[in-house]
């Protein structure tokens, strides 16, 4: 149904950087555990996935044209439009359906930003992509959008975060929305992870916690169980010490990370001890 739909769309907004939270990643601050440490997780760290991480990401069909409708963050509504359709295959067998504004002048500039953005889901974890079914992408800066088995793309907003080296934290973000909200965001085990842990990881979560806190704690259980060699000490105590029950939430669904790998896999444990740089670990 268009009308539920429209809800959730409206309902899943990202958060959107303001100048003072856009000038780096998110610092965590001595405030009483009521507080949340950060504002908006999608700003906590740009390494948590990179451009340099693998993508499942295998090809791109054109599919035509054909008549959509979408939710364009300009107009704050609906839009039915003839729009430009692409199918992107990823290597784990899901698909997703790509659907561009005709407001883009040709099939091959329509193409250009769907080859841009098809690899980059394709670096998410398959328990994120696996409720994608569709992508929309339009002109302008406003903020993207998760839900509704889709993932909301406005590329002026996706240059900032390619700025900010955060467009693949935001996307987890928003599929986290599209992919675990409906299962997880009311279910009697998370709300009882949220009561355990008495606090929020962001004010974005605290103030939307039924709607936002499942995408605001994904990104940081993320980071710290599986990029924490990436990840400041500091930052990987803040999350530990603020959403432990949630962390051991998602621990006990096992979800299918591909093609996100252990660290363990590009090498470091596998060599010598004699060879690791350092010795403090
Ligand atoms: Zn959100």
């Amino acid at each position: 149904m268009l009308a539920a739909g429209l809800g959730i769309m409206v309902a899943c907004a990202g958060p959107a950087a303001s100048a003072e939270q856009a000038q780096g990643p998110a610092q965590p601050t001595p405030t009483p555990a009521a507080s949340p440490p950060f504002w908006g997780t999608i700003f906590i760290d740009p390494d948590i996935i990179t451009p340099a991480d693998p993508s499942s990401f295998e090809g791109l069909r054109d599919a035509g044209r054909g008549e959509r409708t979408m939710y364009d963050r300009r107009v704050d509504g609906w839009i039915t439009v003839e729009a430009f359709l692409f199918d992107a295959r990823y290597d784990d067998g899901l698909a997703i359906e790509i659907q561009v504004n005709p407001e883009f002048a040709s099939v091959d500039a329509a193409r250009a930003e769907a080859e841009r953005f098809a690899p980059v889901i394709g670096q998410l974890p398959r328990a994120l992509r696996v409720g994608v079914e569709t992508v929309w992408i339009h002109q302008g800066t406003a903020p993207f959008g998760g839900g509704n088995h889709n993932l909301l793309i406005h590329v002026g907003q996706a240059e900032r975060y390619v700025a900010e080296g955060i467009l693949e934290e935001t996307l987890v973000h928003e599929a986290a929305h599209s992919s675990l909200d409906e299962t997880h965001a009311a279910a009697p085990g998370w709300l009882a992870a949220q009561a355990a842990d008495g606090g929020f990881i962001s004010t974005y979560a605290r103030d939307n916690p039924d709607r936002e806190d499942i995408a605001e704690s994904y990104l940081p259980y993320l980071a710290l169980r599986h990029r924490a060699d990436r990840i400041s000490g500091a930052l990987a105590a803040t999350i530990q010490a603020t959403i432990p029950n949630r962390m051991r939430y998602f621990d006990a669904l096992d979800l299918d990370l591909y093609p996100i790998r252990p660290e363990v896999a590009r090498g470091v444990a596998y060599l010598p001890a004699l060879f690791r740089s350092g010795g403090s670990r």
